[in-house]
């Protein structure tokens, strides 16, 4: 039988092309990039993070792109600044993840508010656009992310029996928060357009749902939202990992001889790892707070702990992302310089990424992962360290505010990331836990992320996405 097509629709493909000539490109696949699923006949549509003004180049990215089933959509400069840049990192991003607008920027991101909206309704109906020239009768249209909350709308206009379902990796915030966006409404109602709309977790599908009723006055029913005899689904699909990528690669050489290495360089310590986007959403200022004040209050622990903060950086041309760079690096210089010795640290600041290999190396060597977002809609890197800590067994300290505490809260020790005094207990709790409480929380963890991975996320997604059609055409 021919495999149901599903067209995966994202501001960014999973693949980055560089221009090398005037006809060719450098194709390079994303970390994480290109989650097939067997049962599908996928392609990808979105921007390819290159501005190609030109016919000539257009083509030729177009003819490479299609040998890995990429479809590019052409987003010019200005369009990506006022879009992208201003009202989906600028404005929507903080809104999503309760981050108030810094205070000099407030007045300035109102008046621009409106010419950015514009460009995001004009960016969204161009991913509508090529999506449609794509579309066939019977594929399913799978819309990612808060860059296209736009996009159901637009494709329901051009046919309303297309299957479309639309998916938010952030959190999606309490109505309070969402009341104040000045596209309120607008942006409610074209994500409605979806036959299906998913969120990580089932609070989050909660908030939206209280959003449309007070914002919309349209009722919530226990399958979602229905306005004037028309039903969309609102459910909670948490992501997952593909698991088993890390649990092999931790059985390559080459990963074995570099854990080998770490092991020898940090003998005797115990070792704690962040691993964070440089993102103010990511609590990384707090959580290397806290790890001072665990140092002030347990000085046995000194040269006997090392903590590895790894900050890829983020969206580096972002003045609010460049003050929080140099925000860690004053706090980091100052423990360091507070209880470090001449021959050891206690903090390993990095603001770079890791290849895959040295990520999961650094995963399966450490005793104690601290991840304290402020907000995060589920945040992977709690699923990958647990992936690989099969022999470790180490504890992994959690926010209660990223979506992952709703999953691996058994397993995890769940903080308050604002609370320093707390995540400071917690980490002496951690470093001191007796094996067996480890091996239990453990065993929780590693079930649940070995049993739910993106794999099963995305089939579950896309076949409730065509269930839902079925289900209208059944009922009328
Ligand atoms: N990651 C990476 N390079 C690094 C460190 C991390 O590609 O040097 C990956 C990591 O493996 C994870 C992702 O970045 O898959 C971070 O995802 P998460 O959900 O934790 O946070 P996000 O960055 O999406 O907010």
């Amino acid at each position: 039988p021919r495999k149901q097509r599903l067209l995966v629709v994202a501001n960014r493909l999973p693949v980055s092309a560089v221009r090398e000539g005037v006809d060719s490109y450098h194709l390079e696949i994303s970390v994480g990039g290109l989650v097939s699923v067997k049962e599908f006949d996928t392609r990808w549509i979105g921007w390819a993070g290159v501005n190609v003004p030109d016919e000539v180049g257009q083509k030729a990215l177009t003819k490479a792109l299609a040998e890995m089933r990429c479809i590019p959509v052409f987003l010019d400069e200005e369009i990506v600044n006022e879009y992208y840049n201003g009202y989906c990192n600028n404005i929507l991003w903080p809104l999503f993840h309760y981050l108030g607008l810094p205070q000099e920027d407030r007045l300035a991101t109102t008046r621009s508010f409106q010419t950015q909206f514009d460009a995001y309704k004009k960016a969204n109906q161009m991913f509508a656009d090529v999506v449609n020239q794509h579309y066939q009768d019977g594929d399913v249209v799978w819309c990612h992310d808060y860059h296209l909350m736009f996009l159901p709308r637009c494709l329901k206009e051009y046919n309303d029996k297309m299957k479309v379902g639309w998916f938010l990796h952030t959190p999606f915030p309490s109505s309070e928060i969402h009341r104040t966006l000045p596209s309120r409404s607008e942006l409610l109602r074209s994500v409605l357009a979806a036959d299906l709309v998913g969120f990580h977790t089932y609070d989050y599908a909660r908030h939206f749902v209280s959003a449309c009723t007070r914002i919309l006055g349209i009722e919530g029913t226990p399958e979602g939202v229905e306005d004037q005899g028309r039903l969309t689904r609102v459910a909670a699909f948490p992501i997952g990992i593909d698991s088993e990528r890390f649990i092999r690669a931790l059985a390559l050489p080459e990963v074995q001889t570099h854990m080998k290495e770490l092991k020898e360089r940090f003998a005797g310590r115990k070792v704690m790892l962040g691993v964070d986007r440089l993102d103010m959403i990511k609590g990384i200022p707090q959580k290397i707070l806290a790890f001072e004040k665990f140092l002030e209050e347990n000085s046995h622990w000194h040269d006997k702990v090392v903590l590895l903060q790894i900050a890829v950086p983020s969206r580096t041309d972002c003045p609010e992302y460049q003050k929080l760079t140099s925000q860690v690096h004053e706090i980091v210089g100052r423990i360091n310089g507070r209880f470090g010795t001449l021959t050891a640290v206690p903090i390993h600041h990095l603001d770079r990424s890791l290849d895959f290999h040295a990520l999961c190396a650094l995963y399966a060597v450490t005793d104690v992962a601290l991840v304290t977002s402020l907000r995060d809609g589920m945040n992977l890197v709690s699923y990958e360290f647990v992936a690989c800590q099969a022999s470790k067994k180490g504890v992994l300290i959690l926010s209660e505010f990223a979506g992952a505490a709703q999953s691996l809260g058994a397993g995890a020790i769940l903080v308050n990331p604002w609370n320093i005094t707390e995540v400071a207990a917690s980490i002496g709790y951690a470093l001191d836990m007796p094996a067996d409480e480890r091996e239990k929380r453990h065993q929780f963890n590693f079930k649940h992320v070995t049993t739910h991975t993106s794999q099963e996320w995305a089939a579950t997604f896309v076949s409730s996405s065509s269930q839902t059609l079925y289900h209208f055409a059944t009922t009328g």
